[in-house]
């Protein structure tokens, strides 16, 4: 064992989730150990403080009963939480998640990561997640509605824009934000921003739903750029045909690239030769109807693969986009056979510990999600400047604006991750993030 892996397995002992209670918080904290604990180590202040050890375990979990009655005037009755992970460089801030799979764990590694990510923007936001372990699929207009008020009944009393800002995620999109923004305002009497992704009718940015997506092309771009290489003509295979996906496909599209899937949990849908921005529009008008993927129209020879994922078109670069943990060891193998040179994360933690052990030992470029895919929130707090300011900035700025922190992004990962070799994106993204939130905790005493 190397002196990095030793001082983690001791830090990891005293900690209270361990990999059987808590196996995504465990997993996303004993990755940045190994990389940080002997940069805090060597730093007297950063260790006295036991800035790692605060980090790891969020500041406050709230954890609520959400009761709505459905149309049938049944009543329902879900979980919902709010997991407040680090207010040190800024207001919690963080998406919130609607899906079945949603649990305890599952939130608190989405709020530890968050607060790495959102220190990487280099905007002052600290980092929460939450949501409801609600399965929003079949539900009418009027449920929605109904849940997102139960939802903010309960969670009202710690939002606010100085306080915890939330925003969406999965299942959480535009029509959501929209009824969680007017049950706040209602309850609390005040016009603020205590929300992003709003509409632009009423305090949103403009770009903030293109974002995430276009933020990771943008990143991808900036990481070849250093290669000497550049996205046109790529074969790009990205997973899942939600917002992150989709925004993903029609910027690399743009750029020239040719994406050859997009993917749901029923299967592919494969465009060999490239989707047309009409496809990709076309999984968007699928996707919102909660429809799947089969029957495409005949243009761009778009084939529907029934129970597959995309990962063995012999991708140049893929993106996973979907989900935590959807690409595996033996996922991770198909395309290292298929010559993967890049795997960029659009999703939050897709791989599995030893899907990336797989990628890091074939020296396939891998580009963590806590960077690569912040462009979201970078937006969310461009969005939260502007309604303070009450000055709105065009779309053309906001994609100016985005492009330059993905690019500064890239511009601290990269020389953190700099070694002798090849850069490490993971272990810079760990280290350029702790290093800013170790800074500030260190600072502001014992808390
Ligand atoms: N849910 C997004 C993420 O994973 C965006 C969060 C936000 O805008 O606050 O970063």
């Amino acid at each position: 064992m190397n002196r990095s892996d030793a001082l983690a397995e001791a830090f990891l002992a005293e900690l209270s989730v361990t990999d059987d209670s808590h196996p995504n918080t465990y997993h996303a904290i004993s990755d940045v150990a190994r990389d940080v604990l002997t940069v805090e180590k060597n730093d007297p202040a950063w260790s006295a403080a036991r800035v790692l050890r605060r980090l790891s375990d969020p500041d406050r979990i709230l954890s609520f009963r959400v009761t709505w009655e459905d149309d049938n005037g049944d009543v329902r009755v879900n979980r919902g939480w709010r997991v407040q992970g680090s207010n040190a460089i800024g207001p919690y801030k963080g998406g919130l998640r609607f899906h079945p799979s949603v649990n305890e764990d599952v939130l608190r590694f989405l709020a530890f990561e968050q607060c790495f990510k959102n220190a990487l923007t280099g905007l002052p936001l600290g980092g929460a997640k939450g949501g409801a372990n609600l399965d929003p699929r079949g539900l009418s207009e009027r449920e929605i509605m109904r849940f997102c008020q139960a939802f903010m009944a309960q969670l009202e009393p710690f939002v606010g824009p100085d306080q915890d800002v939330p925003a969406g995620d999965i299942n959480v999109g535009a029509r959501e934000i929209g009824y969680l923004f007017g049950a706040w305002r209602q309850r609390r009497g005040l016009y603020q921003g205590s929300l992003t992704g709003k509409g632009l009718s009423y305090g949103g940015s403009e770009m903030r739903i293109e974002a995430t997506g276009f933020g990771l092309v943008y990143f991808v771009q900036a990481a070849l750029a250093e290669q000497g290489h550049d996205i046109k003509g790529k074969r790009v295979a990205i997973s899942g045909k939600g917002n992150v996906a989709t925004h993903a496909a029609l910027k690399a599209t743009e750029e020239g690239a040719r994406v050859i899937s997009l993917s749901d949990t029923s299967g592919t849908l494969v465009a060999p030769d490239g989707m047309s921005p009409d496809l990709i529009r076309w999984v968007q008008e699928r996707k919102a109807r909660g429809e799947d993927l089969s029957d495409p129209p005949k243009s761009d020879a778009a084939q529907f693969r029934e129970g597959e994922v995309p990962w063995d078109l012999e991708p140049d670069i893929a993106l996973p986009c979907a989900t935590q943990n959807e690409l595996d060891a033996s996922m991770a193998r198909t395309l290292i056979d298929g010559q993967v040179e890049m795997v960029a994360e659009g999703a939050n933690m897709p791989l599995t510990s030893d899907a990336a052990r797989v990628l890091r030992h074939a020296h396939v470029v891998h580009l963590p999600g806590k960077a690569a895919n912040a462009g979201g929130v970078a937006v969310s707090g461009l969005e939260m400047s502007q309604m303070s300011q009450r000055r709105f900035a065009s779309a053309e700025d906001v994609d100016a604006s985005l492009r330059s922190i993905m690019a500064d992004i890239h511009a601290r990962v990269s020389e953190e991750g700099r070694g002798t070799g090849e850069i490490d994106y993971v272990r810079g993204a760990n280290l350029a993030g702790y290093r800013r939130l170790a800074k500030a905790i260190s600072a502001q005493g014992i808390l």
